[in-house]
């Protein structure tokens, strides 16, 4: 059996899989409520954001997960 913990949140998933229960995203493992929550706090950045660019994106979202691993959640 696989176990694996989530980079924000470090609770503990059994038998992970990939996209559906457990997500990486910008180099960190994500769990599902952690993936929601990424995505909910940083809509509205995106959402006001012209002109959009996939750089920019990824700065974003690099910068979210960095201060959520610090912080233990988004
Ligand atoms: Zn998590």
């Amino acid at each position: 059996m696989q176990v694996i913990s989530c980079d924000i949140c470090k609770k503990k998933m059994d038998n992970p899989v990939t996209d559906r229960t457990f997500y990486y995203i910008g180099g960190y493992g994500l769990c599902e409520a952690c993936k929601d929550n990424l995505e909910y706090s940083i809509k509205p950045t995106i959402r006001n954001k012209e002109p959009f660019s996939m750089e920019w994106y990824r700065k974003i979202l690099g910068d979210s997960l960095e201060k959520a691993t610090q912080k233990g959640r988004i």
